[in-house]
């Protein structure tokens, strides 16, 4: 196989990609690595054209300059995939010294003793231990937790394909200096069928992972403007959105597995009142105040959301109607020991608890619970209601809670409707 029309082939190959790498960047402004990917195309086109001149230009150009350019596109695969997964591309620093000594090599094999296994065996050493490196920045990244439902290939299945690609690749390099040391090539530009074959499977594999890149970065990009699009920006818990698709998904689970779900929604006591007296500001930090105690007393498999202006949902997996109602009553009097609010304000707030029924709607679940907490205003305010029990439960010693007197100009507590 001559040489040189192979190289022209992989060129083709890299410069589709290279228009398919600025398509993207331009259709999707601030994809993280494109920018690396783009030079790393770039350098594939040079190098494979430098190498295509081989009996036509000067060694240091189609040897150590083409070589060069090789070098640099694999590793600079390597940061692309880094930068796409926002990782620290560690490999970088031993990566470009890697290919100042393999380069070395090559120009002693080339100068000193012109021997072509010597720079193939410098050639495919040094490109299995790029593949090695970026397969092991690949299986070692773990996805953060996602609260929220998502749909299609995760982020960590995504990396491990990508990695067992690095790991074909790491292999096809090693297959290769394995089998030219048995069978040494007599040619560079008139390739033997070892020689041809290795070339291309690593040709086809590079093109892969360079699609990989593109495919990460997309990825993690979507996974942001999901993570945005969920996020309630006062308080960085979910919002509305985000916690009806995770209370649907949990709900479909917990139905399937024969469990109950319990929901919490909180809202804290004339909150309006803390708006009128010391400004919207100070009510936007009481609710990152409030937003604040209640994260804090989450279990990892709870789910907690801003359901709307101050008021807040919790879906509690695992938990009984029992534990969820004393979580509902921690949470109570957590917001009652909040201290060092806007204006030496104290705060209480209201609760309502309902747990699942078989073959529950989202919606269904939400109304009950909604009711409960409805009755825990209509009592007074500052207490839990358990949907399904006689009355608004009144949870903590009377002398627990606090009067509205700390704000209410008349000094009373009307009940007020919702
Ligand atoms: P209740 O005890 O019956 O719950 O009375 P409340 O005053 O807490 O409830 P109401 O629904 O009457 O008022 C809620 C107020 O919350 C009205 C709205 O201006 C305020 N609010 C909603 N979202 C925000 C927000 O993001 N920031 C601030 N500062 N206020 C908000
Ligand atoms: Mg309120
Ligand atoms: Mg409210």
């Amino acid at each position: 196989m001559l040489m040189p029309y192979l190289m022209l082939g992989y060129a083709a190959a890299a410069l589709l990609l290279l228009v398919g790498v600025e398509v993207c960047s331009r259709a999707v402004p601030g994809l993280r690595g494109v920018r690396i990917l783009r030079w790393a195309m770039i350098s594939a086109v040079v190098g494979v054209l430098l190498l295509a001149l081989r009996s036509h230009a000067p060694n240091w150009i189609s040897i150590l300059c083409a070589n060069a350019a090789i070098y640099a596109c694999i590793l600079l695969i390597y940061w692309a995939t880094a930068e796409a997964l926002d990782a620290r591309a560690r490999f970088l620093p031993w990566g470009g010294g890697l290919i100042l000594a393999a380069l070395g090599g090559q120009a002693f094999y080339v100068y000193a003793h012109d021997n072509l296994l010597a720079r193939v065996l410098i050639s495919s050493t040094a490109m299995a231990i790029v593949a090695g490196a970026t397969a092991a920045l690949l299986f070692r990244y773990e996805e953060p937790v996602e609260e929220w439902a998502q749909s299609g290939w995760s982020l960590r299945a995504q990396t491990r394909a990508l990695a067992w690609l690095q790991v074909a690749n790491g292999l096809d390099h090693v297959a290769r200096l394995v089998l030219s040391v048995v069978y040494p090539p007599a040619s560079y530009v008139h390739m033997d069928v070892i020689q041809a074959g290795f070339t291309y499977v690593n040709m086809l594999l590079n093109v892969a992972a360079s699609c990989g890149v593109i495919w990460l970065a997309l990825s993690v990009h979507r996974r942001g403007l999901q993570k945005a699009a969920g996020t309630d920006g006062l308080t960085g818990l979910l919002n509305r959105r985000a916690f009806e698709e995770i209370l649907a998904r949990d709900l479909r689970r917990a139905n399937r597995d024969g469990r109950t779900l319990p929901v919490l929604l909180l809202d804290i006591d004339h909150f309006k009142a803390v708006n009128d007296s010391l400004g919207h500001q100070a009510g936007d930090q009481v609710i990152q105040r409030v937003a604040d105690a209640l994260r804090d007393c989450m279990r990892p498999s709870d789910v907690l959301c801003r359901f709307g202006g101050e008021e807040f949902v919790m879906l509690l997996n695992g938990a009984t109607l029992d534990q969820a109602d004393e979580i509902a009553r921690r949470l109570r009097t957590e917001i009652m020991l909040l201290t060092r609010l806007p204006g030496g304000l104290r705060l209480t707030a209201s609760l309502g608890v309902a747990t699942s029924r078989a073959g529950e709607l989202p919606e269904e679940l939400l109304k009950r619970c909604d009711e409960a907490l409805y009755r825990s205003k209509r009592a007074g305010r500052n207490r839990v209601t358990v949907d399904g029990m006689l009355s608004a439960g009144m949870r903590g010693k009377p002398e627990e809670l606090i009067p509205w007197r700390a704000l209410s100009p008349s000094g009373t507590d009307s009940a007020r409707p919702r």
